[in-house]
């Protein structure tokens, strides 16, 4: 009997006809055949891992590998959900379970489209699922936009939650005044950790040297500035409940914005009536004793700025620093969700030291052969199959655009995968001859020097932090760079 070690570290034995036999360090046996489909998963973020977990569930053939550029899993989980929204993370339990299905495995630290080609991938597996989210972002494109002060919400958000190459951003919180430009959660969430107790910060696994200088920080007044009106805020009535009852600071609103906004409330569907209700109380209701108060001993304070467009970051006199906003007065045009935003003559110059634009992310192509909509910044698709490109599958942000919380990519990515077994039920997609999968790219990254982290090499780091965590009172203590990240995978 021929034995031979995959990947993953698991030894399987040959018992002849294509089939291996899987010796589990438990003494369970399960067997696989060589000769199922074999598909692979660019990314392992919650499109990823949704759609493997479809994968396997719907068919006992299937082997799915999961490559991802980074040491570790999880994508936007990790890196873009609030450190402070522990409970949103749960579904990492789910995803792990995914990964320890015998017929997952997960590589990380294999860069897609660096460390192997599209081209490589293709050849290796019958079908390839595009699932590498949205690594970049919209920009303003006004004058200023690159001085000292002005950062993304996709930096900012990586920065304080770990990501290797948002490490050195170190932003400068000196000022007293931050703008964010954008009025989604991302931007509620970035205001929130702006403004958060650094007491009710301590307990989250928060990077390190972000609670470091956030507990430093002297931003004491965020304003939270969208081009449209109070009917059009992109956030939810959760984050926004979050924001009003965020201890040590008040809302500073401006009545006049909410003029006819009570009166248009009547034909809007619930979820936007009630999340309009919540910001004419907040900004109209006369607080009852209680909330006076606390409002009262509020050092720090929140505030939507409606119907405002940038112009130009201004400078300091050193001609380096951000020290204003030039903001435009919109008028809207038309109705509800669709109204839009237009510029009038009309300026206001906004006092300044940090601009933090979440004005949404994007995704980036990863290969010319890749067709790509620079124009919706996706892969074009039908339910998930990338026009023109047989067996070339997409799920998640790079599908849909970057919008939906988790539960949304969930669903898309089950459709991708629906999408999948549908072409291999009926033919579409030829899985009738062998195609070697890992094995044939294992050989390619060896050649390159390229070591992949296996997914029980990640729950070393996933132990490391979580002592290291527990060592000073937070769930874990994220390790910062790749470098320590793959140190403690191989220890
Ligand atoms: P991602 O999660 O971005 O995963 C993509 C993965 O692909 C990453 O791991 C990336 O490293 C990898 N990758 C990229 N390029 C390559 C390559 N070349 N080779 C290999 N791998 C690659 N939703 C909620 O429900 N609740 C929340 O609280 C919440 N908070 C959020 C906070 C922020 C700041 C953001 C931006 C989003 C938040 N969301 C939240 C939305 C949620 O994160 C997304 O719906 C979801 O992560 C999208 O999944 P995805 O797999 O498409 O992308
Ligand atoms: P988003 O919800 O699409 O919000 C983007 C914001 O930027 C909107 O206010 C939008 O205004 C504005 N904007 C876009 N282009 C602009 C431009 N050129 N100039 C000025 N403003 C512009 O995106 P997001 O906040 O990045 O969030 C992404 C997704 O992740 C969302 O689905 C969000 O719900 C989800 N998420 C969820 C949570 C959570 O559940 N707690 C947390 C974070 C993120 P317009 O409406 O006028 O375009």
């Amino acid at each position: 009997m021929r034995a031979r070690t995959l990947l993953s570290g698991l030894k399987v034995w040959n018992l002849g006809k294509n089939t291996w036999v899987n010796r589990l360090s438990n003494g369970v046996s399960s067997s696989v055949s060589t000769h199922g489909p074999q598909v692979c998963v660019v990314g392992s973020g919650p499109a990823g891992f949704y759609t493997a977990q479809h994968l396997i569930k719907a068919r006992p053939d299937v082997q799915v590998d999961i490559y991802e550029q980074l040491p570790v899993p999880f994508g936007l989980v990790r890196f873009g959900v609030a450190p402070d929204h522990p409970e949103v993370k749960n579904v990492i339990n789910t995803f792990t379970q995914t990964a320890k299905q015998s017929r997952c495995a997960f590589y990380g630290n294999v860069n897609v489209g660096k460390d192997i080609s599209m081209e490589e991938l293709r050849q290796a597996y019958h079908a390839v699922v595009l699932s590498y989210g949205a690594e970049g972002n919209r920009t303003m494109g006004v004058p200023g936009e690159h001085l000292d002060g002005v950062y993304s919400a996709k930096d900012f958000v990586g920065w304080y939650n770990g990501l290797p190459s948002c490490r050195q951003l170190s932003p400068d919180l000196s000022c007293d005044t931050a703008v964010i430009l954008g009025q989604g959660n991302v931007a509620l969430d970035v205001a929130r950790i702006l403004l958060a107790p650094v007491q009710m910060l301590k307990k989250t696994d928060i990077t390190a040297p972000a609670l470091e200088a956030l507990a430093e920080s002297r931003v004491s007044r965020v304003l939270i500035v969208g081009r449209r009106g109070p009917l059009q805020v992109a956030c939810t009535i959760k984050e926004l409940r979050e924001m009003v009852n965020l201890p040590g600071t008040k809302p500073e609103m401006v009545a006049a914005d909410f003029e006819g906004i009570a009166e248009a409330l009547k034909d809007v569907a619930r979820p936007r009536k009630r999340l309009t209700e919540l910001l004419l109380k907040t900004a109209l209701e006369p607080p009852g004793e209680k909330e006076q108060q606390r409002r009262n001993s509020a050092r720090r304070s929140w505030g939507f700025l409606f119907c405002r467009s940038p112009l130009e970051v201004l400078p300091d006199p050193s001609g380096t620093r951000t020290a204003a906003l030039r903001l435009a007065v919109n008028k809207l045009e038309g109705s509800g969700e669709g109204a839009r935003a237009v510029l009038t003559t009309e300026e206001e110059v906004v006092p300044c030291g940090l601009v933090i634009s979440s004005i949404g992310y994007k995704s980036l192509p990863i290969d010319p052969a890749v067709p790509f909509d620079p124009s919706k910044a996706i892969i074009p698709n039908d339910m998930g199959r990338v026009t023109q490109a047989p067996g070339l599958y997409v799920s998640g942000w790079l599908k849909t655009g970057p919008t939906g919380v988790i539960a949304t990519t969930m669903n898309s990515s089950f459709d991708t995968a629906r999408s999948l077994l549908e072409d291999m039920g009926s033919g579409a997609l030829d899985v009738s001859t062998r195609k070697p999968g890992s094995d044939s790219i294992q050989a390619l990254l060896d050649q390159r020097g390229i070591k992949p982290v296996t997914f029980s090499d990640w729950e070393k780091i996933d132990q490391v932090e979580s002592r290291r965590g527990e060592a000073v009172g937070k769930p874990r203590e994220k390790l910062l760079t790749v470098e320590e990240m793959l140190e403690v995978s191989r220890a």
